[in-house]
């Protein structure tokens, strides 16, 4: 019956459950804060550190976590030739997984 469409009541109570956040405020509940692990500070940006497939030198580049997956056209900044760069946001846009390959250009 996945075909019916969900009940008024079910899209509420989805819609409550979504932001804890709201639902504390709501009720006057005090947010437990732990510095680091609030969901809604997320970084903004992050450092990925870039293995260049050409020379095999490795150095760090600042990548925006709010712009979500993404691909990059860099040149190494040892050997300048030219690399691309998939990053792949995850963990709810507080990490990433970052592969590298030779660009042909
Ligand atoms: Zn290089």
């Amino acid at each position: 019956m996945r075909s019916q469409p969900p009940s008024p009541g079910s899209l509420l109570a989805a819609a409550l459950s979504v932001d804890a956040a709201s639902v504390d405020a709501l009720y006057g509940l005090e947010p437990v804060f732990e510095p680091g692990s609030d969901p809604r500070q997320r970084p903004l940006t992050d450092w990925a550190k870039i293995e260049c497939p050409h020379c095999w030198q490795s150095y760090e580049i600042a990548i925006d976590l709010t712009l979500g997956d993404q691909q990059l056209l860099e040149d190494c900044q040892h050997c300048c030739r030219g690399l691309a760069i998939f990053v792949a946001v995850v963990d709810d846009g507080r990490a990433m997984q970052v592969h590298t390959e030779k660009a042909f250009d």
